[in-house]
């Protein structure tokens, strides 16, 4: 079983590069070796590589960024997936590729499911929305999992912000209206490997079939509430010299940023965990978890 992964760097590729380990030979490969904004490159690489499965975290993150860079954003968020889809179906291997909440406009006021209508409100949701749909076009056996509100020990994310900040400064704003699920990018890894593992034993046997699904924790909180969790345990974790003492809610208007974002990004697991009979942990208890393994 050869596994092709792509931006082993990023949050959840270094995760992945460890969790789909048990699951056969991973061929980790990133920006340097790989270029997703090289379309040609991308596709003879995968052709001289030739894998059983291509697992794709590698994106076009940048959100705000995007906004001025709509073409590398479709180039490495829709064109390069295309490409990977594509060279999956002429090769009978399975796509497993990354997705997003701001697929959605966030105007609904429950969990989103997979069958919501989508109506991204930046450019990088319309990008991997492009994404979502040129792979679905090419008929290639694919999992598409969107995800939100990622987080890891590693690389640049809320947490890491918030744990500098709570260091540096008394006072913090932080946006209290936009709600949904932080996720740990090793849930998302390991996860990701059980529905692997799933889906190639369906493969085999004949039932699997393609789709959308939602794997982000369970649970809610605003980014304002996901603050406040870091620094509590930060604080009871005492391992490093906090400043913070108050964070105040602010509403997203206080907080210009060039690209939209949606209010609600809450994405309901239902379908991943009936499928993959799966229980996602709480965004908290993941969290402590996460932050247990940084001091
Ligand atoms: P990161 O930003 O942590 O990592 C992105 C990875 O993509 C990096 O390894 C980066 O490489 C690589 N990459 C970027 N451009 C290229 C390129 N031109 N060629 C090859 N590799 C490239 O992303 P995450 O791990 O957080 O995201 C994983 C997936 O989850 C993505 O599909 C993302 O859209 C999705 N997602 C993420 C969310 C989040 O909050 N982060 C929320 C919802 C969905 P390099 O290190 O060289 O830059």
């Amino acid at each position: 079983m050869k596994i092709l992964l792509t931006g082993c760097s990023g949050q959840v590729g270094w995760e992945l590069a460890r969790a789909l380990l048990p699951l056969g030979e991973v061929i980790a490969v990133n920006r340097s070796q790989a270029d997703l904004s090289d379309p040609d490159g991308l596709r003879r690489t995968v052709q001289k590589l030739n894998p059983d499965v291509i697992v794709n975290p590698a994106a076009y993150t940048a959100v705000d960024k995007a906004e001025s860079e709509r073409d590398l954003a479709f180039l490495i968020n829709a064109e390069a997936p295309r490409v990977l889809a594509e060279e999956a179906a002429k090769n009978a291997s399975l796509l497993i590729h990354y997705s997003t909440d701001y697929v959605f406009d966030g105007t609904k006021h429950a969990p989103y499911t997979e069958d919501d209508a989508v109506h991204p409100v930046n450019v990088y949701g319309q990008s991997k929305l492009a994404g979502e749909q040129a792979i679905q076009a090419t008929g290639a056996d694919h999992l598409i999992l969107r995800t939100s509100w990622v987080y890891a020990a590693r690389g640049q994310n809320f947490l890491k912000t918030i744990l500098r900040l709570a260091a540096e400064r008394e006072e913090l704003n932080i946006v209290a209206d936009q709600i949904g699920s932080p996720t740990w990018a090793r849930l998302i890894a390991e996860t990701t490997a059980h529905v692997l593992r799933q889906s190639l034993l369906e493969r085999q046997q004949g039932g699997f079939s393609s789709g959308i699904y939602n794997l982000t924790s369970a649970g809610e909180t605003s980014w304002h509430g996901f603050a406040q969790a870091i620094v509590e345990i930060a604080r009871q974790q005492g391992t490093q010299p906090l400043k913070n003492r108050i964070i105040n809610p602010i509403p997203t208007t206080d907080y210009p940023v060039p690209a939209k974002r949606p209010l609600n990004s809450r994405l309901s697991t239902n379908r991943l965990e009936q499928r993959f009979g799966l229980k996602m942990p709480t965004w908290d208890n993941a969290l402590r978890l996460c932050m247990a393994d940084m001091v």
